[in-house]
């Protein structure tokens, strides 16, 4: 295993715990359903990587395809070439989402997914001449990467409290969801409309003619996997729609199958004008995202009288060789395999099993929709996250992988996990939480 020494270098990001890097957790290989440890032990990977690695790891198809582009042609400049993967990339990705979602722009990470989901909400208003339109509303406990613009919609005040008034212009709708949160453990409460009118009291505050976009998560993952009440997304869009507002869905992590269907969008039926995504565009294995847009929302840019002039936006590695290559092999694999059907046969089994847990010692709630789980833990009176904590570090300890977040434990599997090591890894957390104070 490493040492200390070995790590004097690098910081970020896992280093930023002390803790961490007095003992790094060090992975040396992968394989469908596991990680090796730098010891030979075989790890359970219960979160895919981080949300992201959703047809289980180094999958040959995957890795073959990135190889033999790597080998002929590796890069192709991106503001002046095009290649014929991104071409085809773009045009199965609007086929798979299948609703009004009719563009595509390449990034490398959800951060820049949200930066270019931001810029260009606010850039359509303007492009159709409505330039009062700058106000961006997000949600408490929303979480959008780390990047300026995400931090600044996002709702972790501890990501954004040391970088001063960031961009201005911010509202954040109060986190609907907590109070109610056991409720959707396994009911559907009908509430959902009622508390998306905390967004109505938004608008009406600020007018809705200065107020560009929304921005949510359609089931908010990182901040501790916390489900919409059936009606509150429908209610969003309504009042967007009423308004002339815009309607993000950062959709990084219920992307790509997480939910048992192509995106959350298509869950729930729910139409987006702008369309946030990454990490399971490639299967987590080479940084990409995508930023999905309506025919509208381009067409002002590319017919309007700013046309592109005014609004030009991409990155050195938009839409590059490999990393396409990766994502149309990623998109095969999840086709021939069938994982989006799958995660949605198993989702029922998931369910089961993760409310079995219910009951265990330090259990508050159980909530999970898709192939996502989570299991919110009492907090220690005085050291908020530490149980859950404890609980990761035990779990890595007896070979699998959890998340936690706050006193939430999350999990999100590979699509590909059988019924048995879906078994393995709820028992063990079963056991883990009979073990920790
Ligand atoms: N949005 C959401 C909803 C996310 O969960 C994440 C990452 N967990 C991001 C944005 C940021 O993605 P990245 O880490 O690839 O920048």
């Amino acid at each position: 295993n490493a040492t200390p020494n070995d790590l004097r270098a690098f910081w970020m990001p896992f280093t930023a715990n002390r803790q961490f890097k007095q003992d790094p957790r060090m992975l040396v290989g992968a394989r469908d359903m596991h990680f090796t440890a730098a010891d030979g032990r075989k790890i359970l990977d219960g979160t895919a990587g981080l949300w992201c690695v959703n047809a289980g790891h180094c999958r040959p198809k995957i890795t073959e395809a990135i190889a033999a582009q790597a080998g002929e042609l590796d890069y192709a400049p991106a503001f002046q070439m095009g290649h014929p993967k991104a071409f085809e990339l773009a045009n199965r990705l609007v086929d798979l989402v299948g609703n009004k979602m009719a563009h595509v722009l390449f990034t490398n990470s959800g951060s820049e997914s949200v930066e270019t989901a931001l810029k260009v909400a606010i850039a359509y208003h303007r492009a159709k001449g409505n330039g009062s339109r700058f106000r961006l509303i997000g949600r408490e406990r929303g979480y959008h990467g780390v990047n300026f613009g995400g931090i600044s919609v996002g709702g972790i005040v501890s990501n954004r409290k040391m970088f001063g008034t960031l961009l201005t212009g911010v509202d954040h709708m109060p986190h609907t969801h907590l109070p109610d949160r056991n409720a959707f453990s396994k009911g559907e409460p009908e509430h959902g409309g009622d508390l998306a009118d905390e967004l109505q009291r938004i608008v009406t505050l600020h007018d809705a003619s200065t107020i560009a976009a929304v921005i949510v998560e359609p089931v908010a993952g990182s901040t501790g996997v916390l489900i919409p009440p059936k009606g509150y997304l429908q209610r969003l869009r309504d009042i967007c729609t009423q308004h002339g507002i815009l309607l993000i869905f950062d959709e990084v992590i219920t992307g790509y199958g997480r939910m048992g269907a192509p995106f959350a969008s298509n869950y729930y039926g729910i139409q987006p004008d702008i369309m946030v995504t990454a990490k399971g565009l490639t299967n987590g294995v080479i940084p990409m995202g995508a930023v999905f847009v309506t025919a509208e929302i381009h067409d002002a840019f590319m017919t309007g009288p700013e046309h592109l002039i005014e609004f030009m936006h991409g990155y050195t590695y938009s839409g590059n060789p490999i990393a396409s290559a990766a994502a149309l092999a990623t998109l095969d694999t999840y086709k021939e395999e069938g994982l989006f059907e799958r995660a949605a046969d198993l989702a029922p089994y998931w369910q089961e099993a993760l409310h079995s847990l219910k009951g265990e010692p330090h259990v508050i709630d159980v909530r999970n929709i898709g192939l996502i789980g989570a299991v919110e833990l009492s907090p220690i009176s005085g050291e908020p996250t530490k149980r859950a904590f404890s609980c990761f570090v035990r779990a890595w300890e007896k070979g699998f992988l959890i998340r936690t977040t706050g006193d939430i434990i999350a999990m999100s599997p590979p699509l590909i996990i059988s019924k048995g090591q879906i078994d393995e890894l709820i028992d063990g957390v079963r056991g883990v939480l009979r073990e920790v104070q």
